[in-house]
């Protein structure tokens, strides 16, 4: 059996299914193939431990696919402020209502989003989710691509889109390079039930093994992030709950108050990647597939839907005026677009990193008084937030 599609998308994350939405919404037939069975709200479900921070721009995508309310209808936090600062001193505050917006974003469990696409798109004409579904092979014959799933259903499409995630088949059957950077860090995620309400302040402690984070959840329920060494967060990893829950009350700053309960964890390697080009004959990678940065920021989900944006705006725009998706004059607007921002985005999350972690002496001082100054400055830091949350820097 073969099944047509203008679009073919493999891996209905959270990047690929908000592709799926956006073009779904302008006509354009798409086929999402993810190899994990579907998503489904569940609000007594245990708090994932993927948490993403969405901002206001994020909020305004899912809402155009009709997605944001089903994630606000199970659970969203909210957060107004943000602080960030280092133990030599520097410390920076910034509150959203500054800007005029009463809300820097929100923080939405991983699946929760991936959730909230899910049931959007099942009522958007014009989209198939084929799931639990892998494809098996991949071919093109310059007017047309062909996928044959694990299945034995073959698709054909005019364009295939690769957004199965930083381990990407799709990149590696385009035989794409990916330059990697190792970090020689992880990251230890814990959900905590803290004995203090529900915040409404997302805080960052540099420190010279890395970052603390706290993220608050909705209710007295957080998501913490502790980054170190591999080796230091192995040791962490092997401590039992209570022992866990002490140790973060050793080391996390007062400000996090007492842990009632440790909830969840998980352990997650940090490093770049980026993939030597975007796009193949027929072929566009998007979100992980292409680029993943350090999540120090919490950029890396932004990142991905503002490349869904701008492939969706050159492909529709393509499609409108008769034009084929899938050449490459069309799909090079993207990767010209795109490649520039992701490429901003890697160098200062780099630059963040490197100044407040293990880089002993001059450059921890810099980042230091970068911290002195992002607090005094009377000019700018409007621009730093909006930035932050996705708006355009001057309104
Ligand atoms: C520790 C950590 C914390 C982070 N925190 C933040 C944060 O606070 N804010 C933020 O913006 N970003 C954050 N990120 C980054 C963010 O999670 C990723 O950028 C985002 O998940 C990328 O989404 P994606 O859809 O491109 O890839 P993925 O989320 O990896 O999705 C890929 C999808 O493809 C499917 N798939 C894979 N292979 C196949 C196949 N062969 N066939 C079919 N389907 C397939 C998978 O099942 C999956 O559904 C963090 C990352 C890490 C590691």
């Amino acid at each position: 059996m073969t099944d047509d599609a203008d679009v073919i998308i493999i891996g209905g994350g959270m990047v690929g299914a908000t592709l799926a939405g956006l073009l779904a919404r302008d006509g354009i037939a798409v086929t999402v193939v993810e190899s994990q069975p579907a998503p489904h709200m569940d609000a007594q479900a245990p708090l994932d431990l993927r948490v993403s921070s969405v901002n206001i721009a994020n909020a305004e995508l899912f809402k155009r696919i009709g997605a944001w309310e089903h994630m606000t209808n199970v659970r969203v936090c909210p957060f107004r402020r943000l602080r960030v600062w280092d133990q030599g001193g520097g410390e920076t505050r910034f509150d959203a209502r500054e800007t005029g917006h009463d809300w820097f974003g929100w923080f939405v469990e991983n699946s929760v989003i991936q959730a909230g696409l899910y049931q959007a798109l099942a009522d958007l004409p014009g989209v198939r989710w084929l799931a639990p579904e892998t494809p098996e092979r991949i071919s093109s014959d310059g007017d047309a691509v062909t996928v044959r799933l694990a299945s034995g259903t073959t698709l054909r499409g005019g364009l295939l889109v690769g957004a199965d995630g930083a381990r990407s088949m799709v990149r590696e059957h385009a035989g794409i390079a990916v330059h990697h950077t190792d970090y020689d860090q992880r990251a230890l995620i814990i959900n905590v039930a803290t004995e203090l309400p529900q915040q409404d302040e997302t805080w960052q402690r540099f420190t010279p093994d890395g970052p603390q984070a706290f993220l608050p959840l909705t209710g007295n329920r957080a998501s913490l992030v502790w980054y170190g060494p591999p080796e230091s967060i192995r040791i962490l990893e092997s401590l039992d709950d209570d022992m866990l829950a002490q140790e973060i009350v050793d080391t996390f700053p007062e400000d996090l108050g007492g842990i009632t309960a440790v909830l969840g964890r998980a352990s997650f390697p940090i490093r770049r990647q980026h993939a030597a080009c975007y796009t193949a004959s027929r072929l566009a990678l998007v979100g992980d597939a292409a680029h993943a940065i350090h999540p120090l920021v919490g950029q890396g989900l932004n990142l991905g839907l503002q490349g869904v944006e701008t492939l969706a705006e050159v492909i529709t725009a393509a499609h409108g005026s008769g034009r084929d998706p899938g050449t490459a004059a069309v799909l090079a607007d993207y990767e010209r677009r795109h490649r520039a921002r992701a490429l901003t985005m890697m160098v200062a999350t780099d630059a963040f990193h490197r100044l407040f972690t293990r880089e002993p002496g001059m450059l921890t001082r810099i980042g230091n008084g970068v911290l002195r100054l992002a607090n005094k400055a009377p000019t700018g830091r409007k621009q730093v937030m909006r930035h932050a949350m996705g708006l355009p820097l001057w309104g």
